[in-house]
This record gives C-alpha cells, structure tokens and sequence, in this order.
C-alpha cells in the first residue's frame, strides 16, 4: 500500500487529524509517560482506496529536541513515504521550523499536502489563505477537531499518493464505457443491441462454448466505442426451463459486475412485473449507474399508455432518478436518445460534490428543516463529506441518531441540489457521542 507520512511541529494537531483519517475515535494518543513512542502506522480508507498513514506525533517529546524531531520526522517522510501531508497551525501561522521542514521537503521531491490546520470558523481562512507564502500550492483550510475539510483533504492526498493496483474495475476508466443490457426474457435486449450494433460490433472476448460463457462487444454509438458485457446470454436465446429465473439472475448479476451503467430494458406493452422491478433492484444494489428503456413503444395504444405511467408511478418511484427513454428497438424510434441518458447517468454517478459546498447545503437544511425531536434530544448534523463517487457516497456526522424518513428528506434534498440523476446515492450516518 502507498504510504502517506502526517508531519509538522508539536500541537499542530497532527494525531487529531490522524484519527480523523482513519476514521477512528479510539486511536487517540496515548500518554503514555516516560515511553517514547515509534512511528506509528494504520491503515486507511478513502473514496474506496487503501494507504497507509505514519504518524509522527510520538516523535515530538523526542529527547533531540524540538527542531530535530521535527526534522527527524521530515526526513522519514522524505525516505519512507510516498506523499506528505504537512501540517501547520493555521492560527499560529508559519514559524521558522515550518520553513525549514519546507526546505527539506521540497529538496526531497515528495508530493506534499499542505494542511492548515485549526481552521474552525470562517475568520480561519485568511489564516489559511496566508500559508500559500510558503509555496507548497494551495493551503487545505482543516479543522481536524471538528472534522471540517478533511474531505477535499484527503481527496489532494489520493491524488498525490500513487494509484493503489487492482482496482475493482478492470480496463481503468480510460477505456470504453462498460454496459449492462438487461431485462427480463423478450423484452427485446437481442433486438436492441442488433439494431443498435448492426455488423460493426467488435467480440472482444469469444470463449468458445456454451451459452454461459460471458462475450463482450464493442459497439460504436453516437461516434464513440461502447462495450457491452455478457451479451452472450442476450444473442443466443436459451430457451428457459426450470431454474431459468436463477440462471437469469446470475447472469444478470455477473454482468453488473464488469459494468459501469446498467441500461435496464422493460417491455412497455406489458404489465411491469416483479421481474423487472428485481432486475431493477439488482442494479441499484450494485451500486451501478441506471437508465430504464421502455422498449416496444410502437405497440402502445393510448390506453396502455396511461396505465404504464401509473405502473411507473407506483412501482418504479425509488428510481425516478432514473433517465428514462422511450424506445422501439424495431423501429428505432428514439434509439438517439440512448447515448445522451446514459452520459446523463454515468455523470451523476461520478458526481462529487466538495466538502465546502456540502456543508453549507447541510447548514442550510439543518437550520431550515431541523430533525424532529425525539425523547427531548434534537439530533442534528454536524458536517457530512462525500467518501467516495461510482456511486456517490455520503457520511454524515450527527449528534444521534437519524430516523429513516430524515434521511430520505436529505437524499431527495441532495438529488434537488447537485443533480445525481441516474445514479443511486449511499447515505451512510455516524453517531458522534
Ligand atoms: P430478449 O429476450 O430480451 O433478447 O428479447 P428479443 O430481442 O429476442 O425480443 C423478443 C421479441 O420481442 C421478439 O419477437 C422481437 O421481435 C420483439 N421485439 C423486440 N423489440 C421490439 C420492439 O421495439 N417492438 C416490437 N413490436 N417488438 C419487438
């Protein structure tokens, strides 16, 4: 794992931000007399990457002396460590030992995060902002007590620190978008990829045999390259007997492995089933982008029409975030509108939304629409950052508990302020006692 090393001089508060990083309240010094402690390490997580963080904390009642420890500590950054976040009191401002650990570090050529810390209120910033003389870039305003910042913090940190290997998502997102055409048996998915794939498509990987072999196509749309996952499954048409529906699910679940967007396909002549509000379910649960198709629109007549929308009203509510589209894969109506709903989704689903803005958005909710209060305590939010995107990720620090309704007023509030359409959020909430 890449190595992220938090240095800086005494009662900067570096231990205090290490806790925040690793998420972790029990990791609080320990004052221990006498015992001098190493370098300690843990293990972290940020917007689904792994790293490590050495906190230098223990090295500051160093017997060297201040000035020496605190260049002891810069220069195991500078051998050990991929990248440095260094931390200095914003209130305090730069000292003459902040200077020399800049020299040192900018001599050495590590990616260095300036954090400056104690930023607790908004006079902090021009505190903040002076720290730009020190000429490592931008001054991360931090409030490592109360946890403010720390998000766009560790958002510069991931992207000084080297790509950790094996991601979840093979290909990196520089290759084509990968897409997951599913629905239920004759809803038209093989019609639709050949109407539109034709004979352009491109089998990436054939594995010869059976029809349970995954084969992946590459599919020109709307002038870009497109890979559609399993499609095995879709071309060859297995002809369905008993445990039809499980080797259906599996299917449909490994595909929404290897893809980024699900395009769920429904048969609009029909009556919406339990099967596609399943398929449907699948995806979000995956965490995958989502655009719904209503396919075979050419058979509608005025009357099915109207009993689809209320179908869709009634039993597709938790994804009307979803882009919809119209289609007839037979006569191609609306098959345009395809590529345009799906970049709609995959944006919402890489949406991130900075720590700052965030915040004033939940301010603003909290003092305009207060929790409700429960058992003579009024849990508020206390600040929310974004953990991670593909999908969005939320948490949320609260002072009690969050009933289920109060978090779905958020999450509609979230979706109204910064978009997210055609992507499922995760909300997650942290009681701090
Ligand atoms: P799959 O099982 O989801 O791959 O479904 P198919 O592509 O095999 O289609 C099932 C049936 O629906 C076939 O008879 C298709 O001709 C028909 N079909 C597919 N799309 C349309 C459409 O847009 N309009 C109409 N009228 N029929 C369609």
């Amino acid at each position: 794992l890449p190595v992220l090393a938090v240095v800086g001089r005494p009662n900067v508060g570096k231990s205090t931000l290490v806790n925040r990083i690793i998420g972790r309240r029990e990791a609080v010094v320990e004052d221990r007399p006498g015992v001098t402690r190493d370098r300690v390490t843990y293990e972290a997580e940020w917007a689904g990457r792994r790293f490590k963080v050495v906190d230098t904390g223990g090295w500051e009642q160093d017997v060297l002396g201040i000035d020496a420890a605190v260049a002891a500590q810069a220069e195991y950054a500078i051998e050990a460590a991929d990248a440095v976040v260094f931390v200095v009191d914003a209130k305090v401002g730069a000292t003459d030992t902040d200077e020399a650990v800049v020299k040192l570090l900018r001599r050495a050529g590590k990616p260095v995060v300036l954090c400056a810390n104690k930023v607790d209120g908004p006079s902090g910033e021009a505190d903040a902002a002076a720290l730009w003389n020190l000429g490592l870039g931008e001054p991360f305003p931090v409030s490592s007590l109360h946890g403010r910042g720390t998000g766009d913090l560790l958002d510069a940190v991931l992207e000084a620190l080297p790509e950790a290997p094996a991601q979840s998502f093979g290909g990196g997102p520089a290759g084509p978008r990968r897409v997951a055409l599913i629905g239920r048996p004759n809803v038209g998915k093989s019609s639709l990829l050949n109407k539109v794939a034709g004979e352009d498509r491109v089998v990436v990987d054939a594995t010869a045999g059976t029809t349970r072999d995954p084969v992946d196509e590459l599919v020109e749309l709307a002038g870009r390259t497109w890979k559609f996952v399993d499609t095995a499954g879709i071309r060859r048409r297995v002809h369905l007997q008993e445990g039809a529906d499980y080797y259906a699910s599996l299917r449909t679940a490994a595909a929404l492995e290897k893809a980024e967007i699900a395009v769920v396909l429904i048969d609009a002549s029909e009556t919406i089933s339990v099967q596609d509000t399943r398929i449907i379910s699948m995806a979000v649960d995956a965490g995958r982008a989502l655009v719904i198709a209503y396919n075979k629109w050419d058979t509608l007549d005025e009357e099915r029409r109207y009993y689809l929308e209320r179908e869709i009203e009634q039993d597709l509510v938790q994804v009307r975030w979803a882009p919809r589209v119209n289609l007839s894969a037979r006569t191609g109506r609306h098959l345009e509108k395809l590529v345009p709903a799906i970049d709609t989704a995959l944006a919402g689903w890489e949406t991130r939304v900075p720590t700052g803005r965030l915040n004033a958005f939940l301010g603003e909710l909290v003092a305009s629409h207060p929790h409700p209060v429960r058992g003579g305590k009024q849990p508020r939010i206390l600040f929310g950052t974004q953990a991670g995107v593909r999908p969005p990720r939320f948490v949320l620090f609260a002072s009690g508990f969050l009933e289920a309704g109060y978090r779905r007023f958020i999450e509609r509030r979230l979706r109204e302020e910064f978009g997210f359409e055609g992507t499922p959020i995760h909300l997650s909430v942290r009681v701090r006692e």
